[in-house]
């Protein structure tokens, strides 16, 4: 029986991980869990589940909700996620959105735990930092994202020193069929359709802009401590293969399912061992896998990502920061979609990196790019 405590459980990973807890009583038991404002969803988990601790966003929401159900712990704010992160269950699913996520996951590693993955900014903004604390405390971080899912699942047993190179795929998100010039007036409503995953609105934007596949070939760096020369990324729309591993001879291996997220997460609660799941791949149903090499001058985001990677430093962070800011501002309707990567871009532009910097220079331009500046 594994504890198991959820950085984000009202969102689309955190959600579908509570179901999974939820199908699986003899394998997983719920430990803590922290959400940001949604506490309507809240209250319904708490009909289901009764966690040790939750953490909300604001004092307010803490006060009213420990009122209601007297016989569970609140707590609130950043201090509120360090708390979950720190409390005694056996892993910690970081299903929270954006580097907020960054400080309480290494307090997770700090204390001990281990770690499922999903918050890839935090990686992106400081996977340096994070890796060599996972390795000093002796920390597995299992990848809760599909493609990452799937690279982990093609090395299990090989010999890291054959693996040749990293094949991300990318379904294209909601504008793979849109030419550059065709992007320019594209709506919100648009940018959040995605053809095959139900995602968070946050990574639904990134995937259409391709900053997603840029979050993801950092995040495969650091997770599988690669080169960047050897992640590459290809289109394949079905998103039926997640991710391949090519080794020294030439073979690749492909892990494939169906598009849900459930499969992923319960890898990473039950990882080293596998459970059943009701999500089956129908291979009959299955006409073709299509297969279309990467355009880096019309997904300008990816190139951008490549470039903070070989940049180093605070570049990612910075990259991030700025990623986050431009979105936020596009799914409040502030800026058109073609602007996410004009302010993505002048930003990288105007900083000046630090090499080699400590967590608190990362926390302090993390805070600085997805802020107005001015
Ligand atoms: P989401 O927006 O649906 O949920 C985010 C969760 O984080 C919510 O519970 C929200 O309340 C909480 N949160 C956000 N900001 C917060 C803050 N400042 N303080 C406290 N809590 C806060 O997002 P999601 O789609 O579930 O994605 C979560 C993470 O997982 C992201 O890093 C994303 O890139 C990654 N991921 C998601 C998917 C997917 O299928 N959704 C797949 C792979 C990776
Ligand atoms: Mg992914």
């Amino acid at each position: 029986m594994k504890t198991i405590s959820i950085l984000g459980a009202t969102g689309s990973v955190g959600t579908q991980a509570l179901t999974v807890i939820a199908n699986n009583p003899d394998h997983f038991r719920l430990g803590s869990i922290s959400i940001g404002t949604n506490t309507a969803r809240l209250e319904e988990i708490l009909e289901i589940f009764t966690p040790a601790l939750v953490s909300v966003g604001n004092d307010a929401d803490r006060s009213r909700l420990a009122a209601k159900y007297p016989h569970i712990e609140f707590t609130f704010g950043p201090g509120g996620l360090l708390e979950v992160a720190r409390d005694d269950s056996d892993l910690l699913l970081t299903a929270i959105m954006g580097s907020v996520g960054l400080e309480p996951t290494l307090a997770a590693i700090e204390s001990g735990k281990d770690i499922a993955l999903a918050n890839k900014e935090t990686l992106v903004a400081a996977g340096e930092i994070v890796m060599a604390k996972a390795k000093e405390k002796n920390v597995s971080i299992i990848p809760v994202d599909s493609e990452h899912s799937a690279i982990f699942q093609c090395l299990r047993g090989e010999n890291r020193s054959e693996m040749k190179r990293i094949i991300l795929t990318a379904s294209g998100g909601s504008f793979r069929d849109l030419s550059r010039s065709e992007l320019s007036d594209v709506t919100l409503e648009r940018a959040l359709d995605h053809p095959n995953w139900s995602m968070g609105r946050k990574i639904t934007i990134d995937s259409a802009t391709m900053m997603n596949k840029g979050l993801e070939v950092i995040e495969a760096k650091w997770l599988f401590d690669a080169e960047v020369d050897q992640i590459s990324t290809i289109l394949h729309r079905e998103s039926t293969i997640h991710s391949m591993v090519e080794f020294v001879d030439n073979s690749i291996m492909a892990q494939m399912g169906t598009p849900d997220m459930k499969t992923v997460i319960q890898f990473a609660f039950s990882h080293p061992e596998r459970l059943p799941t009701n999500q089956q791949l129908d291979l009959d149903a299955l006409s073709q896998l299509n297969f279309r090499p990467m355009d880096l001058e019309r997904f300008r985001m990816l190139a951008l990502a490549y470039d903070a990677i070989r940049t180093g430093g605070t570049m990612p962070a910075v990259m991030n920061a700025a990623n986050e800011y431009a979105v936020n501002r596009f799914l409040n309707g502030e800026l058109s979609f073609l602007e996410i990567e004009e302010i993505v871009e002048s930003r990288m532009q105007s900083h000046d990196p630090v090499k080699n910097p400590d967590l608190d220079t990362i926390l302090y331009y993390d805070r600085l790019y997805k802020s107005d500046m001015r």
